[in-house]
């Protein structure tokens, strides 16, 4: 009997040792995860205040951007204003510019038009003559392979000979050799010239020779032409192939006939080309009518260009 309750105190005691170690296992492990509790509660109060921070530091940065943004827009409207400025400015420039540009344009052909001797456009008749006292602006003396034998030194108007010699040239190119026979005549010369026909032929010289001081001669852009074919008699010039040429080709250099066959003006003359500018001799070609039966005012609007 005092064996078994020996025993019995034994195992109470085993079981009350078990008791305490896992009473106090139990109580430690509580309390650590108390701690730990604890610590995460303080983890998460850390967090949210973070969070909080970060959110009003998002809210100031928001804030931040909006004003950017409409400070941004301000600048590009202003921007858009100075572009628009700018613009408006370079477009007055431009006009500006325009102005200057097309004034000077005037001043240049007025200029040009002013250096241009009106007299080499006019039609002489017997109602309007060229004053006696006039003489061209300059005369150079034409190549000599041009003239007709017997006919030395001819001159024409300096500032158109290269159109003339560009004319025979062509023509020489296509195996038509043309002679001058007279070019530049003087008042003096006319007169003298006038007076040898006036001793043959009376008061009828007249038609076939342009009174003195009214010949398209004196201007200096006028010519007489002839071949050899002819001998210079000025008669059989108009059938010649020479003459055919002149009609098809003498345009595009700037010399027309004055007096074609049938013209109220003066006796025909198939000889007598008249230099009256490139634009003006080629819209006569293409047009019907002849120097002589276009208006003055309308003939005028060639001055400008007479030389080109
Ligand atoms: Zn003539």
């Amino acid at each position: 009997m005092k064996d078994c309750s020996n025993t019995y105190v034994y195992l109470c005691g085993v079981i009350a040792i078990i008791g305490i170690i896992s009473t106090s296992y139990f109580y430690l492990q509580s309390e650590e995860q108390k701690t730990n509790i604890e610590s995460l509660r303080q983890d998460r109060n850390l967090f949210l205040n973070q969070t909080k921070q970060k959110d009003s530091q998002l809210l100031v940065a928001s804030t931040t951007i909006d004003e950017l943004t409409s400070q941004l827009s301000d600048l590009k409207d202003d921007l858009e204003d100075l572009a628009d400025d700018y613009r408006d400015e370079r477009n007055r420039n431009e006009d500006f510019e325009d102005q200057i540009r097309s004034l000077s344009g005037t001043l240049g052909d007025l200029d040009k038009l002013a250096k241009t001797d009106k007299e080499l456009l006019q039609k002489y008749s017997k109602v309007y003559f060229l004053n006696e006292n006039y003489i061209p602006e300059r005369v150079s003396k034409i190549d000599d392979k041009y003239i007709q034998d017997g006919k030395p030194d001819q001159y024409f108007h300096a500032r158109a000979i290269d159109h003339l010699e560009d004319m025979l040239k062509a023509a020489k190119r296509d195996d038509i050799d043309l002679k001058i026979v007279s070019a530049y005549r003087s008042f003096d010369e006319q007169t003298s010239l006038k007076g040898q026909f006036t001793q043959v032929y009376g008061t009828g010289a007249n038609t076939f020779s342009a009174d003195q001081g009214y010949s398209e001669h004196q201007l200096g852009t006028t010519i007489d032409l002839t071949v050899d074919s002819v001998n210079g008699t000025y008669g059989s010039f108009a059938d010649t192939e020479a003459y055919e040429w002149l009609l098809d080709n003498a345009y595009k250099y700037g010399f027309i006939l004055s007096y074609p066959e049938g013209n109220e003006f003066y006796v025909y003359e198939p000889w007598h080309w008249r230099f009256v500018g490139t634009d003006l001799a080629r819209d006569l070609h293409r047009g019907k009518d002849t120097f002589y039966e276009l208006d003055q005012r309308k003939i005028n609007e060639y001055l400008l260009d007479f030389f080109d």
